[in-house]
């Protein structure tokens, strides 16, 4: 900006133009600084009461191809109250897939979910709704603020997202911004990527896997011990990703899947 045009802005604004150019640029500067630093902060993504652990299971099979398409079998919820930093209760519910009723024995090794579990279990929109509800009763998102924190980025972006294909239902708005911990993770103790994997950011924190691993509701209660952890340790942990209106599937679209943009996810390749 040329002085006079320094000039001019400063009387817009209704602030002194006295000085050299330099001092009529730092003046303009300090102004937009102020004015930033009033704005109101977005406290919407900062502050939560409970943080919702979910790490669904799907079904897989060895090496599954890009475009697999994964059912969501297992869906757990682990609420953490922020304040006592304390595990307060567990959801858990097992999910009956609709287009490969059948589970691999490479998804039953992995997961330990037997084909009997899924055989009895609700299809994914009533325990969807059924997860809903105790949300609900939780005075989640009415009395309490929260937000959910996955392990990964692809329990929203992949496994929900795509199971919402499957049972034709509309995307969960409640679902549609998320902590990844593995992020959050990284950027606090200034760690790697590669170095996120479950078991690797509770090592490095000192502390083992408790459970089985690939049991949905053994990992989510291992991803919040270490949640826990980085909020003892005081960390902010704060929404750092999201779902855009890009990136969800249309309902209306017709199965099988053509057209599915599934971002490739590095995720599984360790
Ligand atoms: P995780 O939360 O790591 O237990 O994984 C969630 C889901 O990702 C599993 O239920 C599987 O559907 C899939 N998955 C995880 N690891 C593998 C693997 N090594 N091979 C194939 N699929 C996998
Ligand atoms: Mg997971
Ligand atoms: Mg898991």
């Amino acid at each position: 900006m040329s002085k006079d045009e320094l000039k001019a802005k400063l009387t817009e604004l209704k602030l002194d133009t006295r000085g050299v150019k330099d001092v009529l640029r730092k003046r303009l500067k300090n102004y937009y600084k102020k004015q930033k630093l009033k704005q109101p902060i977005d406290t919407d993504d900062a502050y939560f009461d409970y943080i919702c652990v979910i790490d669904f299971e799907a079904t897989c099979e060895e090496g599954n191809a890009t475009d697999y398409i994964h059912e969501i079998i297992e869906f757990p919820i682990v609420l953490v109250n922020t304040r006592t930093l304390k595990i307060e209760d567990t959801f858990q519910r097992y999910v009956r897939p609709e287009i490969k009723p059948k589970l691999s024995e490479f998804c039953i090794n992995l997961t330990g979910i037997t084909q009997d579990l899924v055989d009895k279990a609700d299809t994914f929109t009533v325990v969807l709704q059924t997860a809903v509800d105790w949300m609900r009763e939780k005075e989640l998102g009415t009395k309490f603020k929260y937000t959910i924190l996955t392990d990964g980025s692809w329990d929203m972006s992949k496994f929900l997202n795509m199971q919402c294909r499957v049972s034709r239902i509309k995307y969960p708005r409640f679902a549609k911004k998320w902590i990844n911990i593995r992020k959050s993770y990284g950027n606090f103790y200034k760690v790697p990527r590669n170095q996120t994997k479950l078991t690797t950011m509770l090592e490095k924190l000192g502390m083992k896997y408790d459970g089985r691993l690939h049991c949905g509701l053994d990992d989510s209660k291992n991803i919040a011990r270490i949640a826990i952890r980085m909020l003892q340790d005081g960390c902010e942990l704060r929404v750092n990703e999201r779902m855009h209106n890009g990136q969800l599937m249309t309902v209306s679209c017709s199965l099988p899947f053509e057209g599915a943009a599934i971002p490739h996810h590095p995720q599984y390749r360790k």
